[in-house]
């Protein structure tokens, strides 16, 4: 297969070069070869996916596509629901669970005729940013399988870095796809809240949390973002707004004149930023103001608030959200004397460490006389950082950072959950924004030779553009 990218399997495919039922062995095969050591999969159905395969060139045979990427799988997040399959968060709690339905952006996708391409691991519930929260497996970095891939996205990082699919879903509620596909050297779209429905995701927090995909390229994610966006019935914050053509969009994408990209100075002066990415965000800044952009420097003063705000709204939503896995309603129950003793005994061992120590701090931040002074206020200081944002639209396109502070570290380095969190500091605050932003690989340190990502955020529905842009840069 000389190129397996989304968009070029589907030439292939319509040039009659192959058909589904050799992609889909050809990603069984390499899976066969290396996910042994990478440990991206928690599960694949071969005979579906080899059935799905068989369907899809049948339809093809006989004139039917149901598009032009019928055919081509795409790694699944373990949080987002397929039909029949099992979807367990990376969870015991939930390890024995199916789904007895589609998520909208499956149901989307194989109404295209993309085929869902087995359980990608995770941190567990998505908590986490190096997939050490899996309850399962340990994933590794496929670069450097000394190095975390990133999370809680990192199975399907992975599995796109590693070649074993061509792209894959991940959820982002705090920097979960674009963190993931810096350290492995993907691109990760984490589109405007609401833009994908989230029926069928399983909820961390329900204000933040987006799905999106992980791709080889720009274009690629452009084609999948057009095949699952666009307002859901089953989910009231899937926006009306009209979706679609970013594929086109991105084909179109020349050089950077006249756009005007924002650098807010509190990213670049944030203490702890490695050396190795401050060179590449350096070297990024020439590259598009080559390509002719205008850049100019923006401030985002409420930027040192993020990673403070985010603790205590995800966690306040993922405690509630969370209260449903009782082993009653959902998830594996532990068998006890009484009712009370079987919800202790259920959460108290179908949850790990992360996932406890998140419902704590939930828990306490929601609890009447700590209401007001933490849960409250940062809804509060939210709102001046979404101003931010709104703040710096006025004066540039899009705005240009690093993804994480440096590259993918060693598995237990961070062993301190704070130093863990602090690290997502650059991705948290699009989110709590509610806007849409991309990872986009921009270079290596040349040290570890592990690659580093570029951000590019742009306003809520802004996508055009954001992938526009992305696209540009990518090019060059
Ligand atoms: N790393 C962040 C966290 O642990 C973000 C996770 C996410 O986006 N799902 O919450």
């Amino acid at each position: 297969m000389t190129d397996f990218t989304v968009k070029g399997l589907a030439e292939q495919l319509a040039a009659g070069k192959i058909t589904s039922t050799e992609i889909v062995k050809e990603c069984l095969a390499r899976v066969a070869a290396r996910d042994g050591e990478v440990k991206a999969f928690l599960e694949i159905n071969e005979a579906n996916v080899l059935a799905a395969a068989a369907e899809s060139d049948a339809r093809r045979a006989a004139g039917n596509i149901l598009s032009p990427y019928d055919g081509i799988p795409v790694g699944i997040k373990d949080c987002i629901a397929v039909k029949g399959e099992r979807c367990s968060c990376a969870s015991k709690l939930l390890e024995p669970v199916k789904s007895p339905f589609d998520s909208t952006a499956v149901a989307r996708l194989k109404k295209a005729g993309f085929i869902p391409f087995g359980r990608l691991n995770m941190d567990e519930f998505a908590m986490g940013s190096s997939c050490e929260n899996s309850a399962f497996q340990r994933t590794c970095n496929p670069l450097d399988t000394t190095r975390v891939p990133g999370g809680s996205s990192g199975g399907s990082a992975a599995a796109v870095a590693a070649g074993f699919v061509p792209a894959a879903l991940g959820s982002d509620t705090g920097g979960s796809i674009r963190q993931p596909a810096s350290f492995c050297g993907i691109t990760g779209l984490k589109p405007t809240y609401g833009r994908i429905s989230r029926s069928g995701l399983v909820a961390f927090a329900s204000s933040l949390d987006q799905i999106g995909p992980m791709t080889q390229n720009v274009e690629d994610a452009a084609i999948l973002l057009d095949v699952m966006a666009g307002f859901d019935p089953m989910d009231s914050t899937s926006l009306p707004n009209p979706a679609g053509g970013w594929a086109d969009a991105v084909r179109q994408a020349g050089d950077l004149k006249g756009v005007r990209i924002g650098l807010p100075k509190e990213y670049f002066a944030t203490e702890g930023l490695s050396p190795a990415v401050a060179k590449v965000m350096e070297d990024a800044v020439n590259k598009v103001r080559a390509l002719g952009a205008e850049t100019v420097e923006v401030s985002m003063p409420h930027t040192k608030y993020a990673v403070a705000v985010y603790y205590i709204v995800a966690t306040a939503e993922a405690s509630a959200n969370l209260a449903r896995f009782d082993g009653v309603r959902y998830g594996a129950r532990a068998e006890s004397r009484d009712l009370l003793e079987s919800y202790f005994r259920t959460r108290g061992d179908g949850f790990g460490d992360e996932v406890k120590r998140r419902i704590l701090l939930g828990t306490y931040v929601l609890s009447s006389g700590y209401y007001d002074a933490y849960y409250l206020r940062a809804q509060k200081v939210r709102t001046l950082i979404r101003r931010d944002f709104e703040e710096a639209a006025k004066v540039c396109d899009v705005l240009m950072t690093p993804v994480t502070p440096a590259v993918a570290f060693r598995f237990g380095e961070k062993s301190d959950p704070l130093q863990m969190y602090l690290s997502d500091i650059f991705t948290i605050s699009l989110n709590l924004a509610g806007a849409c932003g991309v990872s986009v690989p921009a270079g290596k340190d040349p040290e570890s030779n592990m690659p580093v990502g570029v951000q590019f955020m742009a306003p809520a529905l802004a996508e055009t553009r954001l992938l526009q842009v992305a696209r540009s840069f990518e090019k060059a």
